[in-house]
């Protein structure tokens, strides 16, 4: 019996996982992302074991995702020491003669919640992690979104909170999303990590300024069906509401909005939601 594989390649950790014909998970571990050799080389401990049909890749990025370009495949831009510049889809061909999908993990993810999560019931959805940084996948029509390059909804700017003098966590732009409202930005504003904040704390205000914000200008771009929010930081589940009053707020009465319990949510599928986006991705490469 052959299989479908997954791996979605954080920066922090390789989730690898295998599934039958249903998407049913057979086997699935978590590798700790250490240098690309020695990450790889366990990664395919892993799926040596199986008989695979497909693939499905969704990584860490900046990735590059034009198939015309001469370092399609590779990560590219990464800070992460050791994978500037790493060919991973290429080395993962190398060792697997098999149809290999290559996305983000956040497109990845935003695949896997439209399918079988919170996106169920729409065609068109973004995805949007708030954990160490912030990064963003849509599904626009059923298919992932990627153009010259994919979307990278973190680095959008911002307009400052009127009380918020903090300087960007982002080496590149000083008034962008990640760089003032990731989990590091949350940390240099108050000194404590974001799960020690209290759901009263001061400073939540300031985050769902800066997430309704940014989903303002998502929801006028791209009109989703359904933005889902993940990451560390929306365990605290008491921003799903002030995020949403937020964007109410700012976009006024402009646009009017689907029911917003509905239109802003949280993931359906927890820890899953990269796995099995990839899995579909590699169901469709064999299709
Ligand atoms: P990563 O983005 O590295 O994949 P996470 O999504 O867990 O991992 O994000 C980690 C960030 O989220 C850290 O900055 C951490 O402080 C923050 N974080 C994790 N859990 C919580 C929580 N319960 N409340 C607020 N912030 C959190
Ligand atoms: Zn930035």
């Amino acid at each position: 019996m052959a299989y479908y594989g997954s791996i979605e390649a954080g920066g922090t950790k390789f989730v690898c996982a295998v599934a039958d014909e249903e998407l049913k998970i057979i086997e699935r571990i978590s590798l700790p992302t250490t240098l690309p050799e020695a990450t790889l080389a366990q990664v395919f401990t892993f799926f040596d074991a199986y008989e695979l049909k497909a693939l499905g890749v969704g990584s860490f990025g900046p990735i590059d995702v034009n198939r015309k370009s001469s370092t399609y495949g590779y990560i590219t831009s990464t800070p992460k020491p050791g994978w500037k510049n790493v060919n991973l889809l290429g080395a993962l061909k190398e060792r697997y003669d098999i149809p290999i999908a290559w996305t983000t993990d956040v497109n990845a993810a935003a695949y896997g919640e439209m399918h079988l999560g919170a996106g169920k019931d729409t065609q068109s959805c973004i995805y949007l992690t708030v954990g160490t940084g912030v990064g963003g996948g849509a599904v626009v029509n059923g298919t992932v979104l990627q153009g010259f390059s994919h979307p990278e909804m973190g680095h959008i700017s911002v307009q400052r909170h009127p009380e918020d003098t903090l300087e960007s966590t982002c080496p590149y732009h000083d008034h962008c999303l990640e760089g003032l409202a990731a989990g590091p930005a949350l940390e240099k504003r108050t000194g404590l990590k974001g799960q020690l904040l209290e759901p009263d704390h001061d400073v939540w205000a300031v985050e769902a300024f800066y997430l309704a914000q940014a989903l303002m200008n998502y929801t006028l771009v791209l009109s989703p069906g359904k933005i889902i929010l993940g990451g560390g930081v929306m365990k605290q589940t008491h921003l799903l509401p002030k995020i949403r009053e937020s964007l109410e707020q700012q976009l006024g009465n402009y646009v009017a909005l689907p029911a917003l319990e509905e239109y802003i949510v949280g993931c359906d599928l927890g820890d899953n939601s990269g796995t099995f986006g990839c899995l579909l991705l590699a169901q469709e490469q064999y299709a």
